[in-house]
């Protein structure tokens, strides 16, 4: 039997991420995964072609929209090949996906392929092609999560369908609902709508993306409806019909009347959940919460002293970034190093656009707290680089304490704002006021003097372009 300091149960963004920096600080590790390809949701079915597709419909809708205005005439008609488009995401992905192969080689990681259960703390049973039982000294389970559904829906992957799917359909949808104004939601319903779907979004709340700031949730609604979004926020889905090809859903609005939508196909974006199923985890001693998610301590440590957990499995934010955040917090934890997460300080981005990017508290949040704070607020469209691009929606918002100046949270809406984030939580590490930040050089034109011009604002209200 294979003897290993470190087995990792998952190859996602936490998995592998976590094995690769196991084995730089020298432990043998073994990486599991049950299905043929690594890389987990976000490389196969999650933010990488998720990003593909929206590059490529965001390249339709420009030459469709834009490229005349810009000058630039193409004789005959634009049309989409949607199984060309299909196809370049999936090169993408099959890329990602092989870069991940690449590495778990380079850094001498053996790979099974098969489900991993625990026998024991100490022993798990790979059923894959064949069976295999490895030892490990430290186990972390990195096992992530699937889409989750409402109770009386059911996903017949064809019509009724969640993003797994979405990514790859073969007809353009005539009407697409989307049940669930977040993130993957309005993502998946962009891609659809720039190939010329209607798309109608059906949300619980009274808001989309309702975790974020409000003030950018209504701006990115504001900017979703001019591209002809219809947004059904307040709206309580109650059913989901399938009759032939069409889907006929049924929600309660705002004032308790039924309100019937009908499309061609229905995702459901309601979020995620935890995925345990079949690791077996009681027989290693490993707690689960009421949540399904795997218990953990401040360490990232589960029930079972050897055994640690990682990524969408356990609690917090589900992105790929935090994932990878504590794959690297675990490894070194069981080298014996002593690391840090801020959790705080984790972005959260909607690759919408315009793209939305926060880092830090919200105003609610602020508010909530009885933190006394100041506003520096700045539109993209007073940037001569928003106008060379004809990007002008959207917005950088910075809070800021009132007393110390130093930023406590920074929110954007606008052309780029998922790259622009890196310097609000840069800053935000360091501790930034909001003056530090207004005095740095930014380059121009660029979109990010809009976070100098928000931090001027936020200081003296003396932001300079408007
Ligand atoms: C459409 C979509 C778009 C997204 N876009 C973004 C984005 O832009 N940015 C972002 O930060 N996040 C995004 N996410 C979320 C992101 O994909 C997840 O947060 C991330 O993948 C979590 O990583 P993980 O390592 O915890 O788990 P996962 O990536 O889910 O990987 C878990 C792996 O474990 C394997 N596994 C499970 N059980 C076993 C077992 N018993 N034995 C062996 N293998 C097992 C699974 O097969 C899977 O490969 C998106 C998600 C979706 C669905």
């Amino acid at each position: 039997m294979n003897s290993y300091d470190v087995a990792v149960i998952g190859s996602g963004p936490g998995g592998y991420v976590a094995a690769i920096r196991c084995a730089q600080l020298g432990m043998k590790t073994a990486i599991i995964e049950k299905y043929s390809t690594l890389g987990g949701t976000c490389l196969n079915v999650g933010c990488i072609p998720s990003k593909a597709l929206l590059d490529s419909s965001h390249h339709y809708e420009d030459a469709i929209k834009h490229f005349e205005e810009h000058g630039i005439d193409i004789p005959g008609e634009i049309k989409v090949n949607l199984k060309q488009m299909i196809a370049r995401k999936q090169s993408v992905v099959d890329q990602t996906t092989g870069g991940i192969d690449f590495l778990m080689k380079k850094n001498k990681i053996d790979v099974y392929v098969g489900t991993g259960s625990f026998k024991d703390a100490t022993h798990i049973t790979i059923v894959g092609e064949e069976t295999t039982e490895i030892e490990a000294k430290n186990t972390i389970i990195a096992t992530g999560s699937k889409p989750s559904t409402l109770p009386f829906i059911e996903i017949d992957k064809e019509r009724i369908i969640t993003s797994t799917e979405a990514l790859k359909l073969t007809e353009i949808p005539k009407h697409l609902i989307v049940i669930g104004g977040g993130v993957i939601g309005l993502e998946l319903g962009q891609v659809y709508k720039r190939l010329g779907a209607e798309v109608s979004v059906v949300e619980y709340m009274d808001r989309i993306v309702p975790t974020m700031d409000a003030g950018v949730s209504k701006e990115l609604n504001k900017v979703l409806k001019k591209q002809k979004f219809k947004m059904n926020t307040s709206h309580k889905v109650k059913s989901v019909e399938r009759k032939g090809d069409e889907v006929i859903v049924k929600a309660d609005n705002k004032k308790g009347e039924e309100v019937t939508f009908t499309g061609d196909y229905c995702l459901v974006s309601v979020g995620r959940r935890p995925y345990t199923d079949g690791l077996n985890a009681e027989a290693a001693g490993v707690k689960l919460n009421e949540r399904g998610q795997v218990e953990v301590n401040e360490h990232l440590q589960t029930s079972a002293s050897n055994i640690y957990a990682i990524g969408d499995v356990i609690k917090g934010a589900m992105l790929a970034h935090k994932a990878e955040e504590e794959g690297v917090f675990v490894a070194e934890t069981i080298a014996g190093q002593k690391p840090h997460i801020d959790y705080k300080l984790i972005p959260g981005v909607v690759y919408t656009w315009p793209e939305v990017a926060a880092v830090g508290k919200t105003e609610e949040q602020l508010k909530e707290a009885g933190i006394d704070y100041k506003v520096g607020q700045f539109p993209m469209r007073a940037l001569g680089r928003s106008r060379a691009s004809m990007d002008l929606d959207g917005f950088v918002k910075i809070l800021a304490d009132k007393t110390t100046d130093e930023i406590l949270g920074v929110h954007m809406v606008g052309a780029r704002a998922a790259d622009m984030i890196a310097e609000a939580v840069v800053a935000m590490e360091y501790r930034a006021s909001a003056e530090d930040v207004s005095r740095m050089s930014h380059a121009h034109p660029t979109f990010t003097e809009a976070i100098k011009e928000a931090a001027l604002a936020a200081t003296d209200d003396r932001a300079l372009h408007v």
